[in-house]
């Protein structure tokens, strides 16, 4: 174990800690889920695998980590201030655990198409509606809520006289504040100050999503969940929470409230941020047409990439940025990447191969490579520096195919070296970044590529006779399958996803 080693960024402090876990070698970390109403985008895929590489490397060092993360199947709520999930529910025509089900299917499944691993526990929202029922009673026991008209409020006011710390993992002051909750704009006049935000709300008659409370038939608020869901599991004081940076305010700030507002102690001690993802170095966002879903980036289908991109080489494209800056996804990076990441698996797979015949010699080329060895380790210690890393696994990249081009020789480092490098290089590659291999298997694979073709040529004659529902169930159930067909000028293509 080499706990002292590792530092984080707090948001909280907005300074490198180190890391010490409250209970000596276990970790508790909570991040906030997707709320799952729509397809996952790439902005969500970069959070959740910095998120991921962060638990693996914690796992690396020995930690027994209990990663929670929910899914937010109720209260998040649009800007008219209608819950997400139902009014995506009524445009598709379902009922809205159904489209909860369709979503968290197809979000779990571009997870594991990124190659993370699943959370220890992820809790959903409307399961656990008695949690935060008994969340608001606490809070308003304690004086920091108050009800009106069936709707409960969190009273900002009263909370910062006491503990003086609302806004300020946001650094918003409070009397300037403006409610930016967008939570219940309706029921303005029903707070106290503009910043109160709602913790139970009082449905109308048309909302679908709705349950019995003390105070009305209503719904909790989004905050509320993620104040339950994270405490539930993992203690009133944990030792991780992240989630992107655009959640810092209202909901962690709000979060941070109501666990103080309910236990008297705050629920999390490092906040952890990641930053935005760029395309073309401008906010990607759907409504100015800047954006790409994950799909479109493997299979090209897109007038911002010339052609299409493998999960792996985009989730190696990801781990080029540290997770607290941001990314700018362009075409000429993931070319860059691509070329990279075939680099750093050739280089796997001949370093899998190789054997140091024992002993060996303490010569300047074997420190120089234990010093990049360490260094990689030094790197992701210091705040989950995976940019930094990855170039230091480059350092051991150019040693590789020196060494198996001749250059260097075995007799110049020792065997224990070598085996340092070896299983390093090995534990970054494969459980640290979480790469893997893809090429391998499925371009050889004959037998794979003509079945394929052959439901190619199948699809093809459906297609002249305008049969689309044959040609699209031949699509989908590839891709089902991880195998994505392209449609282009020579014809259609396929790659594994
Ligand atoms: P949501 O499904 O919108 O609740 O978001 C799920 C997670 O993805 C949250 O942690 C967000 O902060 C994060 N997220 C949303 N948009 C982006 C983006 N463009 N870049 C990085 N992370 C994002
Ligand atoms: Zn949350």
């Amino acid at each position: 174990m080499m706990e002292n080693s590792l530092t984080v960024y707090n948001s909280k402090s907005r300074k490198k800690e180190v890391f010490e876990p409250i209970h000596e070698g276990r970790v508790g970390m909570y991040v906030c889920g997707p709320t799952v109403y729509s397809e996952v985008h790439l902005g969500n895929v970069r959070t959740f695998v910095s998120f991921d590489v962060i638990y693996r490397y914690l796992l690396y060092l020995g930690y027994k980590v209990r990663y929670v993360r929910n899914i937010t199947d109720v209260g998040h709520l649009t800007d008219r201030g209608e819950d997400k999930v139902s009014a995506r529910a009524k445009l598709e025509q379902l009922e809205p655990m159904e489209l909860v089900q369709k979503y968290s299917n197809m979000f779990h499944e571009m997870m594991s198409i990124f190659n993370t691993k699943s959370p220890s526990v992820e809790p959903r929202a409307t399961g656990h509606l008695i949690e935060q029922i008994e969340m608001v009673k606490d809070i308003m026991k304690n004086g920091y809520a108050y009800e009106k008209n069936g709707s409960v409020y969190f009273d900002t006011l009263k909370f910062n006289d006491n503990y003086k710390s609302y806004g300020k993992l946001s650094g918003r002051k409070i009397d300037e504040l403006f409610s930016e909750t967008r939570d219940d704009l309706k029921n303005q006049d029903e707070k106290k100050h503009p910043s109160d935000f709602a913790i139970w709300m009082k449905a109308s008659d048309e909302h679908i999503m709705k349950w019995n409370s003390p105070w009305s038939v209503g719904f909790p608020g989004w905050h509320l969940e993620c104040s339950v869901m994270s405490t539930k599991y993992l203690g009133k004081t944990f030792d991780i929470h992240g989630g992107g940076n655009d959640l810092k305010f209202p909901h962690h700030e709000n979060e941070i409230a109501q666990n103080v507002g309910c236990t008297g102690v705050e629920p999390a001690k490092y906040w952890l941020h990641t930053n935005m993802l760029l395309m073309n170095g401008k906010k990607m966002s759907k409504s100015d047409g800047n954006t790409i879903s994950p799909y479109e980036l493997f299979s090209g289908d897109s007038p911002h990439v010339s052609k299409g991109y493998s999960p792996m080489v985009v989730k190696f494209f990801m781990l080029q940025s540290h997770y607290r800056s941001t990314m700018d996804l362009t075409d000429n990076a993931l070319q860059a990447a691509e070329k990279g990441y075939s680099k750093l698996m050739d280089a796997a797979k001949a370093l899998d191969k190789m054997e140091h015949p024992g002993k060996g010699n303490d010569t300047d080329a074997n420190k120089k490579l234990l010093a990049s060895v360490n260094g990689i380790i030094a790197d992701m210690d210091d705040d989950f520096n995976t940019p930094k890393a990855l170039a230091g696994i480059f350092e051991l990249v150019n040693f590789i195919n020196k060494l198996k081009a001749g250059h260097i020789r075995y007799s110049d480092i020792t065997f224990d070296t070598f085996d340092k490098l070896k299983s390093t290089f090995i534990k970054f590659v494969y459980d640290i970044f979480g790469l893997k291999d893809e090429a391998g298997g499925v371009k050889d694979n004959n037998s794979i590529d003509g079945v394929v073709q052959l439901l190619i040529t199948i699809r093809n004659e459906a297609r002249a006779n305008k049969d689309w529902s044959t040609s699209d169930l031949i699509r989908d159930k590839l891709m089902e399958l991880g195998i994505q067909l392209k449609d282009g000028k020579e014809g259609t293509s396929w790659s594994k996803i």
